[in-house]
């Protein structure tokens, strides 16, 4: 069976067509600036590339047009839509009404676009257009609706709950969620594999570094904890977001700046995290630079990114009572050597021994960088979210 992966943004349309059997990538692409001046698509397939410029008004015309793409004489690679199996929708956030991947039914939709739309409201709403355009365009190929929280779902409720008054928790559905389930998921499961051993066996943190980053305990297979919160705002320093902050911190500095609630909450996801505290960039690459060349807030902002990292590390090995292996994953965690170094340097005693040279290398696939014989196993695994949205929408069919 093919399945059609969507990841769907406001303006935006990325997607692969992934066969199952072999599991290989046969097309993938974007579609860029929907509804704006200068709409394309970039297309890749049978090993070219191809750019289709083409005025999209709307999620449906892009959708028509990857169709179209997939079918090109060129760099077409299925010869009628009827091959494609099923379409697996990446959605951001779940809150507690799908636990799992779903398959889209009216009822589904309805709840999707009523409910959930104020839990992401930057991506759940990009999510339910594609999903809408997908199902307008190919009214008889099964839908799935694929979550970022979902693997997180397992989480005991000691873990996911706020302190906060249990009423509210009931009524308004404010618990912690997490997100980058999927990527977790892959990699926690990869790291078993390549460790050959089984998920039930392991207790692992998975490092998820990227624009956004969160840190997973996984334990036996099964998520127990995560940095995210109630949105992808919680956690570590980031990019623009600035991790966790105390409450009262965040009304205070709101009143002196006068900013509403809304302001206070845009200025803590886009004007904070590395960029905030360097002044330079949100890129791990400029923050490097800076620090190489003696700018000491770069400096700090690498410096706080790896300790807040590192903490919960510490943190996830206690809460799992153990720890097998640390995984780093993604932009930050498959690129950065120096993050590594500096988020293991101190995790010696727990067992965590980082092979500094090969550290330093850079390998495709899975990579080793813990010394041999360290207790604690380090690995660095390539992120594939498509790749799990699309096994998991095949196994829902
Ligand atoms: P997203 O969360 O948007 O999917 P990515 O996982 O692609 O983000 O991560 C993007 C980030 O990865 C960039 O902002 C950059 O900081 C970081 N990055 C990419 N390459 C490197 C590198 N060679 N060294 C350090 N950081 C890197």
């Amino acid at each position: 069976m093919k399945i059609l992966v969507v990841n769907a943004g406001s303006s935006s349309l990325k997607y692969q067509l992934i066969d199952m059997e072999t599991e290989a990538v046969l097309a993938k692409g974007g579609v860029e600036r929907i509804g704006l001046p200068g709409s394309l698509l970039k297309a890749k397939g049978n090993g070219k590339e191809k750019v289709y410029e083409k005025d999209m008004p709307n999620h449906k015309v892009a959708i028509e047009l990857v169709l179209h793409a997939l079918q090109d004489n060129e760099i077409g690679v299925i010869k009628s839509m009827d091959e494609i199996g099923a379409v697996g929708h990446r959605v951001v956030a779940s809150g507690e009404y799908f636990k799992k991947t779903t398959l889209v039914t009216p009822e589904v939709l309805k709840t999707l676009e009523e409910k959930t739309f104020e839990l992401a409201p930057l991506h759940n709403p990009a999510a339910a257009t594609g999903l809408r355009a997908c199902i307008e365009v190919m009214p008889k190929t099964p839908m799935a609706l694929v979550f970022d929280t979902s693997f997180h779902a397992t989480m005991p409720e000691k873990a996911y709950m706020f302190g906060i008054k249990y009423e509210d928790y009931k009524e308004y559905g404010v618990r912690k969620y997490g997100a980058h389930g999927t990527s977790h998921k892959f990699v926690s499961k990869e790291a078993a594999k390549y460790l050959g051993k089984k998920p039930e066996e392991l207790k692992i943190v998975t490092c998820h570094l990227g624009n956004g980053s969160s840190i997973s305990a996984v334990d036996g297979g099964k998520c127990v904890d995560t940095s995210m919160g109630f949105t992808p705002l919680d956690g570590v320093l980031m990019g623009t977001r600035s991790g966790c902050i105390d409450a009262s911190a965040v009304e205070f500095l709101a009143r002196k700046k006068g900013l509403n609630h809304a302001d206070m909450v845009t200025y803590l996801n886009k004007q904070c995290g590395v960029a905030g505290i360097s002044g330079v960039s949100s890129d791990f690459r400029d923050l490097d630079n800076g620090a190489k060349e003696g700018n000491a807030r770069c400096a700090l902002a690498l410096d706080m990114f790896n300790y807040q990292t590192k903490k919960f590390v510490g943190a996830y090995a206690a809460a799992m009572g153990g720890l097998d292996c640390i995984v780093f994953t993604a932009g930050i965690g498959e690129n950065s050597p120096g993050v590594r170094e500096g988020v293991c340097e101190g995790l010696e005693f727990l067992g965590v021994q980082l092979d500094k040279a090969e550290n330093a290398k850079r390998v495709d696939g899975i990579h080793e960088v813990s010394a041999k014989g360290s207790k604690v196993k380090v690995l660095v695994i390539p992120t594939n979210e498509e790749l799990v949205i699309a096994r998991e929408t095949a196994e829902l069919l």
